[in-house]
């Protein structure tokens, strides 16, 4: 798509259970202020089960939200939403379309940019309008060390936004919009459903109040069972540097960095892991890093509200017993 027909901004709606995922309300803020800037409408997109609470979208600023309602939408499959999000914008033609740069959100926004054969700019942390009516859209490169500003050729213009990066819309009321419920289009896979719906009872590691992350200092990927006992105990989840996701320790979702996930968690257990740049690009803003290193001199001590020289082997069993008694 090339030629500018399109109009107006699109915010996806991401939903788990029929609960709004709370990064759709900063893409509606940030959306918002875009929409306002071209004098156009802000839409949203929301694919999700029967007699949700979708008027939620306008409150938060959506002037006119397209509903696909189907208890299909429990599952977390990208095909199905495809499917379902690619129709919608042929239809509305917004100049402007915004994911949150969510697990889900990253897998299925190039999925939708490819079918639309347009351009994805993805983990965007700031977007600006220029004098041309183009979207600006501006994200880290080379490991956070400058600011890339990026316009795309072709429409609509699409991005991921990183979570927690603006503030939420705040929520009116009184505000008035339009609510166009839309035919879901359905794909038979139930297998994939199936195994959709086991990945998806896992707790966002995005999410997290607690992670506990495992580098290549563990030997085994059985070793992340110690790991997962200690963040259950402390009510969080289990995180990985690329490094051991690379050697197929543990699955991609739980990577946390520059190319995995972005965390901000209160706390993060960082265990044999040396803090490389690209891995620190993705948790630095923990409220508090506990760091567990043999090496004294691993840079992750240096951004470690607690660092313990120690080996994870005997120090991990000490907290997991510690913690259970208390
Ligand atoms: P290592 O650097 O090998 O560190 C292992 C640490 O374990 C060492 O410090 C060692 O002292 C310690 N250790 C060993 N044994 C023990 C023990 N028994 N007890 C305690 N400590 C022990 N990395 C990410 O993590 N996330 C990303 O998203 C990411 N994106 C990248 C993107 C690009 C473009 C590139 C080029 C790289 C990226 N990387 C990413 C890789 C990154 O550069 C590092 O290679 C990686 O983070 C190293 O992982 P690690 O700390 O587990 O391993």
């Amino acid at each position: 798509m090339t030629e500018q027909v399109h109009k107006g901004v699109l915010v996806f709606a991401e939903q788990k259970d029929g609960n709004l995922h709370k990064v759709t309300f900063e893409l509606l803020n940030k959306g918002r202020e875009l929409a306002q800037k071209l004098e156009v409408p802000i839409y949203a997109i929301v694919l999700g089960p029967k007699n949700m609470a979708v008027e939620e979208l306008i409150y938060r600023g959506a002037d006119e939200v397209f509903y696909g309602e189907d208890d299909a939408f429990n599952q977390p499959d990208e095909l199905l939403y495809k499917e379902n999000i690619v129709t919608l914008i042929n239809r509305i033609k917004p100049e402007i379309c915004l994911f949150g740069a969510t697990s889900f959100g990253r897998s299925i926004a190039p999925r939708v940019a490819g079918s639309l054969e347009t351009g994805l700019t993805a983990d965007c942390t700031e977007l600006r309008i220029d004098e041309d009516r183009k979207l600006i859209q501006i994200r880290p490169a080379f490991s956070d060390n400058i600011l890339a500003h990026i316009k795309t050729k072709t429409y609509p213009q699409m991005a991921t936004i990183r979570y927690k990066e603006f503030s939420e819309a705040k929520r009116d009321p009184q505000r008035q919009g339009k609510v166009a419920k839309v035919d879901a289009i359905l794909l038979e896979s139930p297998a994939v459903r199936i195994l959709k719906q086991l990945q998806s009872n896992e707790t966002d590691i995005t999410e997290a109040e607690v992670v506990v992350a495992g580098g290549r200092g563990l030997k085994s990927p059985e070793d992340f069972k110690m790991l997962k006992e200690l963040a259950t105990l402390l009510g969080g989840v289990v995180g990985a540097s690329r490094a051991v996701v690379e050697e197929d320790y543990i699955s991609s979702d739980h990577q946390v960095g520059y190319s995995g996930n972005r965390v901000k968690p209160k706390v993060y257990i960082a265990c044999g892991i040396s803090g490389a740049p690209q891995h620190l690009a993705g948790m630095r803003e923990a409220e508090n890093i506990v760091a567990i290193n043999t090496d004294p001199s691993a840079p992750i001590f240096n951004i470690a509200d607690v660092g313990i020289v120690g080996d994870l082997y005997e120090v991990i069993p000490m907290l997991i017993k510690k913690v259970s008694n208390e």
